[in-house]
């Protein structure tokens, strides 16, 4: 498939890259990536997001060329979406319009596009666009590598989860060689953190919940208000919650400003979040899903905990009851 996304690029000299709302690590990283190589191919390339860069991202290189709207890109021939299951996910409009390349590497990718390359078993988007460079015989600058490596430390969680193997490592030290500096990109990722969201941390760990190996947690709107959070803090909150010895799944609600919630799910492995999200619209990996679901939070919880029990999770986590109203019983002091 990675000669057809060739190929088709090779047809077309004008093209937009994107990805999901709410970018992470791997969709800012990976389309940023992608445009440079593509300009390295004599194409003309642009990256829409439609939410912009994350604050944590905002050092990438190229960062800063990041268009917010098709409509203030170049008029393309085709648009490349990477990591992202449709469409209607980037929250952008007048995609449709244009050739669609899709590439992605989740387990609940969609092939939505005119071509799609799916790889489950890249740990990251951003390993195949290394792979795309390669394939295309493109040098890949210090810069590119920056935005790659940034993309696979994050959506392996720093090396952490499954779909970690040699191979990323085998990637992570090309990229290296390539001119990525690891001290560098750490500090930038880890070590830049805004007040804001240690704040938000803070009040969602005053909201910790435990049924047996199941954690869970929350913000609401109200919170983030006063913490002065934006959307973007919540990243990586959850997995604080999964840290947490003998948890197995770890759930984040956030209030959205429509009032509905967004659920971050993590899993240590022995269960399948993604199969979880999917029932209530989301999608995303094994151990790292994602979905939005309507309120109020009791419903919600108690919707996400009752799927876990549909499943067959329930002895797995050893949930006793995992209902909301009883959770103030349970509530970590
Ligand atoms: P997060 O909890 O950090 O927002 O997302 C975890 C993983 O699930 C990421 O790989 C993300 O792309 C995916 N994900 C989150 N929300 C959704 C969603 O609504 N739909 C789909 N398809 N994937 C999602």
């Amino acid at each position: 498939m990675i000669e057809e996304v060739l190929n088709q690029i090779g047809r077309r000299q004008k093209f937009i890259l994107t990805s999901h709302a709410r970018p992470d690590g791997d969709a800012v990283g990976s389309a940023l990536a992608c445009c440079q190589i593509l300009r390295s191919m004599g194409k003309e390339a642009a990256v829409v997001l439609s939410d912009g860069v994350p604050g944590i991202y905002r050092p990438l290189p190229y960062a800063d060329s990041v268009l917010l709207g098709v409509e203030q890109a170049p008029e393309a021939e085709a648009a490349i979406i990477l990591e992202c299951d449709g469409i209607a996910r980037t929250k952008l409009t007048g995609l449709d319009r244009h050739y669609l390349i899709n590439i992605d590497h989740h387990d609940t990718a969609r092939p939505f596009a005119d071509v799609n390359w799916i790889d489950p078993h890249a740990c990251a988007t951003a390993e195949m666009i290394f792979r795309l460079a390669r394939e295309a015989g493109v040098r890949i600058s210090p810069e590119v590598a920056t935005c790659l490596y940034t993309a696979v430390l994050t959506d392996t969680g720093s090396f952490c989860f499954s779909g970690t193997t040699e191979r990323t490592f085998a990637l992570a030290q090309e990229l290296v060689h390539c001119g990525a500096d690891p001290v560098k990109i750490a500090h930038n990722v880890y070590f830049s953190t805004q007040l804001s969201k240690m704040r938000l941390l803070g009040a969602a760990l005053n909201t910790l919940h435990k049924d047996g190996s199941l954690a869970w947690m929350h913000v609401t709107h109200r919170t983030m208000e006063l913490c002065g959070s934006q959307e973007e803090d919540c990243e990586g909150l959850v997995n604080y919650a999964l840290a947490i010895e003998g948890i197995r799944v770890a759930l984040f609600f956030r209030e959205q400003s429509d009032g509905r919630f967004r659920v971050s799910l993590r899993s240590k492995g022995t269960v399948n979040v993604a199969k979880v999200a999917e029932i209530f619209g989301g999608g995303g990996h094994t151990c790292a899903s994602g979905c939005a679901i309507e309120g109020p939070l009791s419903v919600a919880t108690e919707r996400i905990i009752a799927q876990l029990r549909i499943r067959g999770y329930q002895n797995r986590l050893q949930l006793e009851s995992g209902h909301p109203d009883r959770s103030h019983q349970d509530k970590v002091q």
